[in-house]
C-alpha cells in the first residue's frame, strides 16, 4: 500500500517506489496530461510533475501557497491546463479563473473545465483585466506563469483589481523572456524591484527563490499587497 504524507491542505506526498507529489483527483478515473494515477484506499491521488509545472517546483522549494478547498484564484498563463488541473484538485470546493490568450490551448482548458465545475477558463489577455472583471471575483491567490517581459505590470494591474487584502501573488519569472543576454541573478534583481515598486503602495515580497533544479533560470516569488 502506498505511503500518503500530507504537505499542506490539499497537497500530498505519495510515496510508492519513490517519493511523488501528489493532489487528490476531483476527477477519478481520468488523467489529465499523462500523470500516473494512485488509488490509495478510498482515494485517488494524481502525481504531479514539478519539472512540467512552477507552481509544483515552488511547493517543493518550499513557498507557502497557504490554498484551503474553498480558496479562490486567479491563474494568468493557464496555457492547457496542466498546473490548473492540480489547482483545481486543491480548491475542490473554491474556483480556478483561468486566463489564457492562446485560442489553441483555451480549447484544451475548455474540454478540462466541462469535467471540472470549479475551473472557469477565460480566453483574454492578461494585461487587460478590464476585459474580463465582470468574470472574476475578490482571489485568495493569484498565480502568474505567462513568461512576459511586463509581468511586473501584469501582475499589478491584476491585483489592484482582484487580489483580496490579505491575499497573495505567486509569480514565476522567467529570466530569458525578459533578457535574453543578461545574467539571470541580474535579471531578477531587477523584476523583484520591479514588482516592490509597480504601483502605489505597491507589493511587499515574501520570499524569492530560483525554481532549480526543475527549472533553469526562473525565479518563484510570492508577494502580497503592502
Ligand atoms: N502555467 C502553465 C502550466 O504550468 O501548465 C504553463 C504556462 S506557459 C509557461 C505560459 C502561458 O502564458 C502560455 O500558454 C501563453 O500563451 C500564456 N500567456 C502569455 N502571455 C499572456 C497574456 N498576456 N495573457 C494571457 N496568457 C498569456
Amino acid at each position: 500500500m502506498p505511503e500518503v504524507k500530507k504537505l499542506s491542505d490539499g497537497i500530498f506526498e505519495v510515496i510508492k517506489d519513490k517519493k511523488q507529489l501528489a493532489t487528490k483527483n476531483l476527477d477519478p478515473g481520468k488523467a489529465v496530461y499523462g500523470e500516473k494515477l494512485i488509488p490509495v484506499q478510498e482515494t485517488e491521488y494524481r502525481t504531479w510533475d514539478p519539472r512540467r509545472s512552477k507552481l509544483g517546483a515552488m511547493v517543493l522549494k518550499k513557498f507557502n501557497i497557504s490554498l484551503k478547498e474553498n480558496s479562490k484564484v486567479l491563474y494568468l498563463g493557464a496555457a492547457s491546463g496542466t498546473t490548473v488541473s492540480h489547482v483545481s484538485d486543491i480548491v475542490s470546493e473554491g474556483a480556478v479563473y483561468a486566463v489564457e490568450f492562446a485560442p489553441r490551448s483555451m480549447r484544451d482548458l475548455i474540454r478540462l473545465a466541462s469535467r471540472r465545475k470549479n475551473i472557469h477558463p477565460i480566453l483574454a489577455d492578461a494585461g487587460k483585466p478590464d476585459s474580463y472583471s465582470h468574470l472574476v471575483e475578490p482571489v485568495d491567490l493569484i498565480f502568474q506563469d505567462v513568461a512576459q517581459p511586463n509581468q511586473a505590470e501584469i501582475a499589478a494591474r491584476n491585483a489592484i483589481r482582484f487580489l483580496k487584502r490579505d491575499g497573495y501573488l505567486l509569480l514565476s519569472i522567467k529570466a530569458r523572456s525578459i533578457d535574453t543576454a543578461a545574467n539571470p541573478k541580474e535579471v531578477f534583481k531587477a523584476e523583484v524591484k520591479k514588482l516592490e515598486q509597480a504601483f502605489e503602495p505597491g507589493f511587499e515580497i515574501l520570499n524569492a527563490k530560483d525554481l532549480k533544479p526543475y527549472h533553469e533560470d526562473h525565479l518563484g516569488v510570492l508577494a502580497k499587497l503592502r
